[in-house]
């Protein structure tokens, strides 16, 4: 087998990047014998090498923003906010290990004192998904080596020009380079990090099938961390409201940002007949008003290509099941380009299929589900093994009470965005989206594990209770002579 790999522009299907499969045992040696080093480095010395990262992001903002543009095929000004979120994953990285994962120490004058502190796992492997090639990875990255764990990056194979890239930037902050490598590879190469004997830990963004074959592989090792963020088939419930225009820009933003390729992405419209009439032909008429383009095009589109012509494919035989199952066409995603993964926004009534498939189609179609009332919305809201993001739009602030205490999700917003998730607050889901171990603000938590001690300086102790008298003897002893 060939291991060698390319890497093509979805928006113009020209090379971008050439490069080899890695060695997996390489890295891990390489890995190992910087854990110890790394780890006994000083937190403040450790967050001041983010600090130095972020500051590289900065002066490589822009070839970076259109490295990923260039590589994900999506918008220029869409990567730029990817590259501002990889920056600000540092600060926010910093403020999150000393509130979740800080020192406590208690004195008290009889018993010492009580100590809490944290240890890093070891090596981390962390797989990363093609959609927030920079951003996602670098969620578990800053986090892993904040903790003083060493880390060896699998980028997606869809995208390792951007892996490289972010890699490189940690090394050019003088970050050893045993400290945070990347091992380029597809599924094959993630599983032998994930079967390798000396990984301590494994942080994983991707798909759920990926994640649940993870998870089984990893069952019978306790030893391993394993944080899991999976994908989701996110609802947007649709009660009345009078503002039909923002509610429908609340509900495109949320289908087809990113081309849809968003784990929190909305893919059911779950909306009341009687908003049925207002809302959907709103967001069918603002669905075709939107720009979908090449990265660099002037004026910039709102979405550009999905990943590569094999996921368009995909979509449309997706489409086209739900058409053939009784789906209605409202408004028809199609390829625009013969050989190239553009494809516009689709609409598609889907409520008289009995049996709707409970999988992520990952792209821009939004399927659209009409029910009588809110008790009827909440079921269908919850009508997945996922659980990942939810939005209400609408209703009263009762409503979104019980919207909030109903639907099963780890992401439940009002009259906001499935997606769009702020990474100063944990984010992760439950069911199929993940195994409760959240990112973003609450990865300090998987990156280090924490230890409890009680210290004195010199031992000082007696025993108060059972102890036999050493100067008496306690059982009689006959006297034999008398
Ligand atoms: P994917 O599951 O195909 O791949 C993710 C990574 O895992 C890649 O590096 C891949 O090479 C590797 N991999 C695949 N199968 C593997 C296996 N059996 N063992 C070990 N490694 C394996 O995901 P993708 O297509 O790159 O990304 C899109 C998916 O990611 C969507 O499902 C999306 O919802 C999800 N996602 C989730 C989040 C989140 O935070 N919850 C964020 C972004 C994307």
């Amino acid at each position: 087998m060939s291991d060698k790999m390319i890497s093509t522009e979805p928006a113009t299907g020209n090379q971008i990047w050439r490069g080899k499969v890695g060695n997996v045992d390489d890295a891990l040696e390489r890995a190992l014998a910087a854990k110890r080093a790394w780890a006994t480095e000083s937190v403040s010395r450790r967050m001041e090498f983010m600090r130095r990262f972020a500051n590289q992001v900065l002066k490589h903002a822009e070839p970076f923003a259109e490295l990923i543009a260039r590589e994900t095929g999506k918008p220029l000004w869409e990567a730029r906010t990817e590259v501002e979120a990889v920056k600000n994953k540092v600060e926010i990285s910093i403020t999150a290990y000393a509130e979740r994962t800080g020192q406590k120490k208690l004195d008290s004058a009889l018993q010492g004192s009580a100590a809490l502190r944290h240890k890093p796992h070891g090596v981390m492997a962390v797989l990363g998904p093609y959609n927030f090639p920079a951003h996602l990875p670098n969620g578990h990255i800053v986090p892993a080596l904040i903790a003083g764990n060493v880390v060896v990056f699998k980028p997606s194979e869809k995208t390792p020009a951007v892996g490289e890239f972010l890699t490189k930037l940690f090394h050019e902050a003088e970050v050893p380079e045993d400290v945070i490598q990347c091992v380029h590879g597809g599924a094959n190469v993630g599983k032998a990090l994930v079967a390798h004997p000396d990984i301590d830990g494994l942080l994983f963004t991707g798909s759920a099938p990926a994640g649940i074959a993870i998870n089984k592989k990893l069952a019978g090792d306790p030893a391993k961390i394993v944080a899991l963020e999976m994908g989701g088939n996110n609802p947007i419930v649709i009660l009345d409201t009078p503002k039909i225009e923002d509610a429908a820009a609340t509900i495109i933003q949320s289908a087809f940002t990113t081309a849809g390729q968003r784990c929190t992405a909305a893919r059911r419209l779950v909306v009341l007949d009687s908003m049925y009439d207002q809302i959907v032909p709103a967001v069918k008429s603002m669905a075709q008003r939107l720009i979908v383009g090449e990265p660099f095009a002037d004026p910039q589109p709102f979405m550009g290509t999905v990943i590569d012509n094999d996921a368009a494919d995909l979509l449309l035989q997706s489409r086209a099941a739900l058409l053939d199952h009784g789906g209605k066409d409202i408004l028809a995603m199609e390829r625009t380009q013969d050989n190239l993964p553009f494809l516009t926004p689709g609409l598609i009534d889907t409520t008289e299929i009995d049996e709707r498939p409970d999988i992520e189609l990952f792209g821009p179609l939004l399927q659209i589900i009409r029910v009588e009332d809110f008790d009827e919305a909440i079921t269908e809201a919850n009508n997945t093994r996922y659980g990942l993001s939810a939005s209400l739009v609408g209703g009263k602030p009762d409503d979104f009470d019980r919207f909030w205490s109903e639907t099963r999700a780890g992401i439940v917003n009002w009259n906001r965005p499935t997606n769009g998730a702020s990474s100063a607050a944990p984010f992760g889901g439950i069911g199929l989206s993940g195994n409760h171990r959240p990112a973003a603000y609450y990865a300090a938590d998987y990156c280090a594990y924490p230890v409890a001690s009680t210290e004195m300086d010199q031992p000082r102790a007696s025993i108060g209770v059972g102890l036999k008298d050493g100067t008496k003897p306690t059982r009689k002893v006959k006297d034999t002579h008398k």
